[in-house]
């Protein structure tokens, strides 16, 4: 009789998203329909062989943000098959003349590599993502803390960040949150070693070097310091074959070449 009143929902998308979504309404007992155009799931997270042999990730790569999140532990994807490798390095930033220069998550580490090349820049590197930490911790609560129960206070937990951000000055945080992420990384840094690999991350944001407003995109990089940078085993579609393996464990479904029209 139970399933009888079981609510039900019709999900339209089989990204990862959508496929997430679908886990949540499904763990919580709801009868859960997903319908994608596609012949596959995954959306942009799919891996194909693109030359025989071969494979490649379609669109995303990196998988950084969902493992600041609770959200592969608490679906238990690893047990759904899904295995993150963490690259770290994250960067290896190469020169003309064949210095480089290695961006592994401690920072320690990443600092003493800059510094084999530019003591200096060095310094300032580090520097530069230990401002960024306090900013970033906090506009990453959300993410890195589930807000139901317990996780509103996590904001209480951030108090002491917040002191550290105001300790920056507040016209100095507002004209570094407010400037162009060009402008921000040319005040903090002085050189290409570091300042290319930092804006190649801060790109990804989706707007211009100088356009006004998002200077958080240049310290994002203390993000990958804090969570490193992660790769599905086996591509992207690591993480589909885990989701719809989990969609499906809780009573869930996924039809593909089902597009909807209205
Ligand atoms: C080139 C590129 C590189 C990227 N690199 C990264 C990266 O390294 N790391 C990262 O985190 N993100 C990256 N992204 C972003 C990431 O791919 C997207 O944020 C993610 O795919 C969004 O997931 P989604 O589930 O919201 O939507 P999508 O993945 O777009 O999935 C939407 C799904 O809905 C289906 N659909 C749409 N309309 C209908 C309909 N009417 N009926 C049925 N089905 C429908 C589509 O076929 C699709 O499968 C990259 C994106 C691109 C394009």
């Amino acid at each position: 009789m139970g399933t009888l009143n079981k609510q039900k929902v019709v999900i339209v998308g089989a990204g990862h998203n959508g496929l997430v979504a679908g886990c949540y309404l499904a763990k919580a007992g709801w009868e859960v329909l997903v319908l994608e155009s596609s012949d596959k799931p995954g959306g942009g997270s799919r891996t194909e062989e693109q030359i025989p042999g071969y494979f490649f990730d379609m669109h995303s790569v990196a998988h950084n943000i969902i493992n600041m999140t609770t959200i592969p532990r608490e679906l238990d994807l690893a047990a759904a098959g899904l295995n993150y490798i963490e690259m770290n390095p994250f960067t290896v930033a190469v020169r003309g003349n064949g210095e480089f220069v290695r961006f592994y998550r401690s920072l320690e580490a990443t600092v003493r590599s800059i510094a084999a090349i530019d003591r200096e820049e060095a310094d300032r590197y580090g520097e530069f993502i230990e401002k960024a930490y306090p900013i970033i911790r906090t506009v990453l609560t959300p993410i890195t803390e589930p807000l139901k129960g317990a996780g509103a206070l996590a904001y209480l937990k951030r108090l002491p960040d917040l002191a550290r951000i105001l300790k920056q000055g507040p016209t100095g945080v507002v004209r570094d949150l407010a400037s162009p992420y060009q402008s921000l990384l040319h005040r903090q840094l002085h050189s290409n070693l570091t300042q290319g690999p930092v804006s190649a991350y801060a790109a990804h944001g989706g707007v211009s070097p100088v356009t006004p407003g998002p200077g958080l995109f240049g310290f994002w990089q203390a993000a990958f310091h804090m969570f490193g940078q992660w790769h599905a085993e086996g591509g992207s579609v690591g993480l589909t074959n885990a989701l719809v393996r989990r969609l499906e464990s809780y009573g869930g479904q996924v039809r593909c070449s089902a597009p909807v029209e209205k």
